[in-house]
C-alpha cells in the first residue's frame, strides 16, 4: 500500500552537523545489555533497527574509560582499540542499511560502580551517591577536568575511528556534565562551582573539545534532561534547563538535541511505564525548551503512533522523533509507516520488562517483540519467517500470549491453524490485566496480534467453543497439537514460603477470592487482604482497584517491599506514591499462617523473621537451633484474596499425553505445551515460548530449544556452536 501522504513529513530528511539524517526516525541510545561483551548480538540488534527504516540508531550508554565502568551492569566501552574493532562491526551493521550511527560517551562520576576495573571515579564534588550504595568518588582539580575532558575527547575519536557518525555526550541521568550543572551535586567554590556560568563551564568545555577533535567528521548531540522533575530543587527547564541550552547555542557548540527529562535515581520518570504515562508524556517540557535550540531536537516519550509523530513535527515540539522502546517492539516501525501498513505496527506496552533485565544484568527481552535480540543468536529475523516444507493442520488450544503467538507465527509459515478459544475472546489472562488500573495499554498484547491472525488467510480463529476436552483433541483432525492452556491463580492458598496449602484457605468460599473471581465480579467485603507472594502486578493491582471502590486494603507479601519486581520496571515509586496516598497498609516479610471465619474473617499473619538472631552452636537432634519466634498479627477483614501461587492448566495436556498410544490412530504425530500451561511465568517469556516452539517446528523435538550461539571467549577457537552447523 502507499504511504499515507499526511506522514511524508516523518520522512524528510535533516541536516545534522555535517550529517544528513535520511528521515526523522532516531533510535536514542538503549541498553540491552550486549554492551561491548556481545558484538554479534550488538550488531545484529541495531542493525535490525536500521534494516526497519530508522534513519538514525545508537548503540547504549558508552562508558569512555574504567574509571567510568558500570559493572556489573553491562554498558558498551570505548576504552581501546579492541573496542574500535568491535565496534566497527556494530556501524557496518548500521550503515548497510543507510542509517546513521550513534554513540552515546558516559561518564558516571558520583555514579561510577567500577565493579570490573577498581578504578576510582572523579565527581565535582565528593560525596555519596543518592543512587548507589557505597559508591565513592574524588574530588576533581582543575587537572583532573582537564583529564576528564580529554578521556572525553580520546573516547571521542575511537567512536569516530570506529564508524560513529553521531557522538552524544550523557547530559542526563545524573551523570558528570549534569553533576557539575546541578548545585544539588555540585558544591565547589572555584571556576566550575557557584554561579550557573562556573557550573555551565565543564559541560561548555567538554563539548568544544569534542567539536573541535571530531566536529568536521561527525554529528555532536547533547542527550540532555531539561529539567530533573524535582521542582525548585532541581534543573527546571524553565530556569536554568533552557539556559544550558541557550548557552550551548551561543557558542554552537551543539548539532543536535536529544532531549528529555528525569534523573538518574527514578529512572521511571524518563522511561516511564504506560502505568504512569500515556505516549509524548514529554510534551510540555521539550516544547519549552526547543525555544531556544537552535539545532534540531529529538524529542522522546513511548511514541508508537504515525498520526502522533506528524502531529509533534508540525506543532513545533520537535524535528525529529525519538523513539527507544517502540523500536525494540518493533524494529519495522518506520518501514510499516512508510508501506502504509501502519496497523501492522507491534506497539509497545509500557511494560518496561526490556528496563527489567538491564538491572537484572541479563540480556534485554521485550513482551512484545519475541525476536528482540535474538537476531544473532538464533538468526531470527523479526518480519521473516522460514516458509515450512511440510503445511501439515496444527490444533492450538488456547489463544492467550503463548497460544495466540504460536498460531501467529505458524500462520506466517504457512501452516494450516486451528486456534480454539474457550472464552468469547482471545487474549488469555490479557482479558483481565488489561483491565487493571493503569494496564489499559499491556492490551495491545491482544489487539496487535488479533490484527495478524486476521490478516493470514491460513489462520481459523474458533472462540467460545467451552474447554476441549481430550477426546474432542484426539478427535479434531489436527496433525500436530499445541496446548497453551494456560494457568489459574491457586484456590487454596498455596505459597512457597511454606510450600503448602494456607489452612482456611478456599476459592469457594464467598469470603475467599482469587484475582479472576474478582476480575470476573465476585463481591468483596468493606475490608480486604491481598496475599501477594507473586511480587510483580497481581497484588498492588488488586489492591488498587479494591481501594479505589473505597474499600479498606492490606497487602501482605513474604518480600521485603510490595510488588519487588515492579523495582526492575521502574513501576516501583508510582506504586509507592498510590499505595501510600490511598492508605493500603503494608505487610512485608510476613507470610499468612491461617484463615479463620467467623462473623469476620480473620487472617493471622507472621513476621519472617521472629526468631531469635543467634543460633545455638551445640545442635541436638530434632532441636531448632534458634529461639522459635510465636508472635503473630491477626487482621480482621470481610475478604481475602489469594495471589499467592499460580498453577498451569495441564490437566488436558497430562491426560493426552496418557493416552499418547492413541495418536496415530487418530493421526496425531505430536503434542506440545506452551507458556504458562508448561510452567506459569512472564508474558513477555509466554509470547517468547510460542514464537520459539513455531519457529522450530521442525525440529526434533520442539518442546525444547535448539542450541543457540553463546557469545563468549573461547580460547583459542572462534566462537560456536554455528547456526545450522
Ligand atoms: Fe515496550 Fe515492554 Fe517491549 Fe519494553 S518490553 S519495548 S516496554 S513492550
Amino acid at each position: 500500500m502507499p504511504r499515507n501522504p499526511e506522514h511524508d513529513i516523518l520522512f524528510e530528511p535533516i541536516e545534522i552537523g555535517p550529517k544528513t539524517m535520511k528521515n526523522r526516525f532516531w533510535q536514542p541510545p538503549h541498553c540491552n545489555s550486549a554492551g561491548s561483551d556481545r558484538p554479534g548480538t550488538q550488531a545484529a540488534f541495531r542493525g535490525m533497527k536500521a534494516e526497519g527504516g530508522w534513519g538514525a540508531v545508537s548503540i547504549e550508554y558508552t562508558a569512555i574509560h574504567p574509571e567510568s565502568d558500570d559493572a556489573p551492569h553491562c554498558s558498551a566501552r570505548m576504552w581501546d582499540e579492541g573496542d574500535v574493532i568491535s565496534f566497527r562491526h556494530v556501524t557496518d551493521s548500521i550503515h548497510k542499511h543507510g542509517a546513521l550511527a550513534g554513540v552515546q560517551l558516559y561518564y558516571a562520576g558520583l555514579h561510577s560502580q567500577c565493579g570490573e576495573s577498581r578504578a576510582v571515579s572523579r565527581a565535582p564534588s565528593a560525596a555519596p551517591s543518592e543512587a548507589i550504595p557505597l559508591a565513592s568518588v574524588h574530588e576533581v582539580d582543575e587537572d583532573d577536568i582537564k583529564a576528564i575532558i580529554q578521556l572525553h575527547v580520546d573516547a571521542a575519536i575511537r567512536s569516530r575511528d570506529a564508524g560513529f557518525d553521531i557522538i552524544e555526550n550523557l547530559v542526563s541521568d545524573s551523570m558528570i556534565i549534569n553533576q557539575f550543572l546541578q548545585p544539588y551535586y555540585n558544591k565547589r567554590s572555584d571556576g566550575y562551582g557557584g554561579s550557573f556560568e562556573n557550573r555551565a563551564r565543564f559541560g561548555l568545555e567538554v563539548f568544544a573539545a569534542l567539536k573541535k577533535a571530531v566536529g568536521d567528521d561527525c554529528a555532536i548531540g547533547n542527550r540532555y534532561a531539561v529539567d530533573t522533575m524535582d521542582g525548585a530543587d532541581g534543573l527546571e527547564v524553565w530556569d536554568e534547563g533552557i539556559k544550558f541550552i541557550e548557552l550551548c547555542s551561543k557558542e554552537g557548540l551543539c548539532d543536535v538535541w536529544d532531549m528529555k527529562i528525569g534523573r538518574y535515581s527514578e529512572l521511571g520518570l524518563e522511561i516511564a511505564p504506560s502505568r504512569s504515562t500515556n505516549s509524548n508524556y514529554m510534551a510540555p517540557w521539550i516544547k519549552e525548551a526547543k525555544k531556544a535550540a537552535k539545532v534540531p531536537v529529538v524529542s522522546v516519550g513511548r511514541i508508537t503512533s504515525p498520526d502522533e509523530m506528524v502531529q509533534i513535527l508540525k506543532s513545533g515540539q520537535a524535528d525529529i522523533i525519538g523513539a527507544a522502546r517502540p523500536s525494540i517492539a518493533d524494529p519495522f516501525l518506520p518501514t510499516k509507516i512508510d508501506e502504509g501498513r501502519t496497523e501492522d505496527i507491534r506497539e509497545c506496552i509500557g511494560c518496561n520488562i526490556c528496563l527489567s533485565k538491564w538491572w537484572q544484568i541479563v540480556p534485554l527481552i521485550c513482551t512484545q517483540n519475541a525476536a528482540a535480540m535474538e537476531e544473532y543468536r538464533r538468526g531470527w529475523h523479526p518480519e521473516k519467517f522460514e516458509q515450512t516444507k511440510d503445511p501439515c493442520s496444527v490444533l492450538v488450544v488456547g489463544a492467550g500470549p503463548a497460544g495466540m503467538e504460536c498460531a501467529r507465527v505458524l500462520g506466517e509459515r504457512g501452516y494450516d491453524v486451528h486456534l480454539r478459544e474457550a472464552a468469547d475472546e482471545i487474549g488469555g489472562r490479557m482479558r483481565d490485566i488489561q483491565r487493571y488500573p493503569h494496564l489499559a495499554e499491556w492490551g495491545r498484547v491482544t489487539s496487535y496480534r488479533q490484527g495478524q491472525l486476521e490478516r493470514l488467510g491460513n489462520v481459523e480463529v474458533r472462540t467460545g467453543i467451552g474447554e476441549m476436552s481430550a477426546d474432542d483433541v484426539l478427535t479434531y483432525g489436527a496433525d500436530k497439537v499445541v496446548i497453551a492452556t494456560g494457568a489459574s491463580w491457586a484456590k487454596d492458598g498455596f505459597g512457597a514460603v511454606s510450600m503448602a496449602p494456607l489452612p482456611g484457605a478456599d476459592a469457594a468460599l464467598p469470603q475467599i477470592c482469587t484475582p479472576e473471581q474478582v476480575m470476573a465480579g465476585k463481591e468483596t467485603g468493606d475490608r480486604v487482604a491481598v496475599l501477594d507472594y507473586e511480587g510483580y502486578f497481581t497484588g498492588v493491582g488488586m489492591a488498587e482497584l479494591l481501594a479505589d471502590q473505597g474499600k479498606q486494603v492490606s497487602i501482605v507479601t513474604n518480600w521485603d517491599t510490595v510488588a519487588p519486581h515492579c523495582i526492575y520496571t521502574e513501576e516501583i515509586h508510582d506504586i509507592r506514591r498510590m499505595i501510600h496516598e490511598k492508605k493500603i497498609a503494608q505487610h512485608t516479610l510476613h507470610f499468612a499462617e491461617g484463615i479463620e471465619i467467623g462473623n469476620d474473617v480473620k487472617l493471622t499473619i507472621f513476621y519472617l523473621y521472629r526468631d531469635g538472631h543467634e543460633r545455638t552452636m551445640t545442635p541436638k537432634p530434632g532441636e531448632y537451633t534458634r529461639r522459635a519466634g510465636t508472635e503473630v498479627t491477626e487482621i480482621a477483614c470481610d475478604s481475602v484474596i489469594l495471589c499467592t501461587a499460580r498453577n498451569s492448566n495441564d490437566g488436558l495436556f497430562r491426560e493426552l499425553k496418557a493416552r499418547k498410544p492413541e495418536w496415530a490412530d487418530e493421526g496425531i504425530q505430536a503434542v506440545y505445551q506452551i507458556g504458562d500451561c508448561h510452567a506459569p511465568r512472564l508474558i513477555a517469556n509466554c509470547v517468547f515460548d510460542g514464537h520459539r516452539l513455531a519457529r522450530e517446528f521442525e525440529s526434533e523435538d520442539p518442546q525444547y530449544p535448539l542450541p543457540w550461539i553463546r557469545e563468549r571467549q573461547v580460547w583459542g577457537h572462534e566462537t560456536f556452536p554455528k547456526l545450522n552447523g
